[in-house]
């Protein structure tokens, strides 16, 4: 079989094609250029099994935000290393058996020691620190996400005088969608932070940008793994948890045009499927980058949905006619995973998986 997604057969349309040769690479370039610092991917991006076994020769571990995502991981990988965080965790996941447990709350905290279980743990920390041009902010002010330094206080405090809970060091996710130079800035202001509290291990988060608008500029990995590597002091572990930046361009949604028209002097082409499938144009307000096959007047291209929300990409200077194939890049990372696939109830879309050898697999 062919390598390029016009090998899946248009009655399997919609589909999603997984370039596993290509997250391959990726991944080792990112591994390469890290040098002694620790990648593991957050799940939550894509926790498809076929990614996840591709990626994970290249991976220290696996982040998980749920008890859902460790038991998927620990199927797959049952000696992986695990880190479980996320806000709002259940007794179950809290009480879970993991390499390292991110403490999102005092409250956590002292549940977890009034279960008398052990665990390793890195408190989640939410420094006050200024993040510009970020395109989601999870930390720098106010958030539902980790702890202000009065907050890692009163965890260290609660720490001291037992040994059930080790505290290994400080997790840090802030932001999203930042360039190497910003994320070098933050991780110089959270290891500064960590140094005060006299902890070795420090989880940088991921967040690392992508642009959509832009697809062929990439996250500057080397300068970010050689920054980190001058920022490292002796005996400190530095740990980052990327998922967008590691998957999300080895996925096309691949589907076809069921009908074109002209409404108040606009051009729509309607294709099958649309953002019940794939749902990040609809939330982050962005044109799903695509392949233009030929050049022509520009289009909005649409799903099947009943909802004015459901815009794939707008205005787009490309040659549309129905049956035409409209293979959209960009979708290894919260697409299919992150909507809401049974909205309308439409047929859901098929896999395709380009292994290395250059063998198509079909789910
Ligand atoms: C979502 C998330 C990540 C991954 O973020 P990306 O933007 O996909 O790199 C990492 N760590 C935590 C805690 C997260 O919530």
């Amino acid at each position: 079989m062919t390598r390029t997604p016009g090998a899946v057969p248009t009655g399997r349309l919609p589909a999603y094609v997984y370039d596993l040769a290509e997250l391959d690479a990726h991944a080792g370039a990112v591994r390469a250029a890290l040098g002694d610092v620790e990648l593991y991917y957050a799940v939550k991006a894509n926790p498809d099994p076929e990614l996840l076994r591709t990626l994970a020769p290249h991976l220290d571990g696996f982040e998980v935000a749920s008890g859902g995502e460790l038991a998927h991981v620990r199927e797959h990988f049952p000696d992986a290393p695990v880190a479980l965080g996320g806000p709002g965790k259940t007794d179950d996941e809290l009480f879970s058996e993991v390499t390292r447990l991110h403490v999102e709350s005092p409250g956590e905290l002292r549940r977890l020691l009034a279960s008398g279980r052990s665990a390793d743990v890195l408190l989640r920390v939410n420094l006050d620190i200024p993040i510009e041009g970020a395109s989601l902010a999870m930390g720098g002010g106010a958030t539902p996400f980790g702890m202000d330094p009065a907050g890692i206080a009163e965890c260290v405090a609660l720490l001291e005088g037992q040994d059930a809970v080790r505290l290994r060091g400080i997790h840090a996710h802030l932001a999203s969608g930042l360039d190497a130079p910003r994320m070098l800035e933050l991780a110089a202001a959270v290891l500064d932070y960590a140094r005060t509290l006299g902890v070795g291990e420090i989880n940088l988060g991921g967040g690392m940008a992508v642009s959509y608008a832009d697809p062929g500029a990439r996250f500057d990995w080397r300068a970010y793994g050689e920054g980190l590597g001058r920022l490292r002091r002796p005996g400190e572990t530095l740990r980052i948890e990327p998922g967008r930046s590691l998957t999300v361009y080895c996925g096309r949604y691949v589907t076809r045009v069921i009908d074109v028209k002209r409404v108040h002097g606009e051009l729509f082409a309607v294709v099958a499927g649309g953002t019940h499938h794939i749902r990040t144009p609809a939330t982050k307000g962005h044109d799903q980058p695509l392949v233009i096959t030929e050049p022509g007047e520009p289009i909005t291209i649409v799903g099947q949905l009943c909802t004015p929300k459901d815009v794939l990409a707008r205005r787009v200077p490309v040659a549309l006619k129905p049956g035409d194939r409209v293979e959209f890049t960009m979708a290894g990372a919260y697409a299919w995973n992150i909507s809401h696939h049974d909205f309308l109830m439409h047929r859901k879309p098929s896999f395709h998986y380009l292994s290395p050898g250059g063998s198509t697999t079909q789910v």
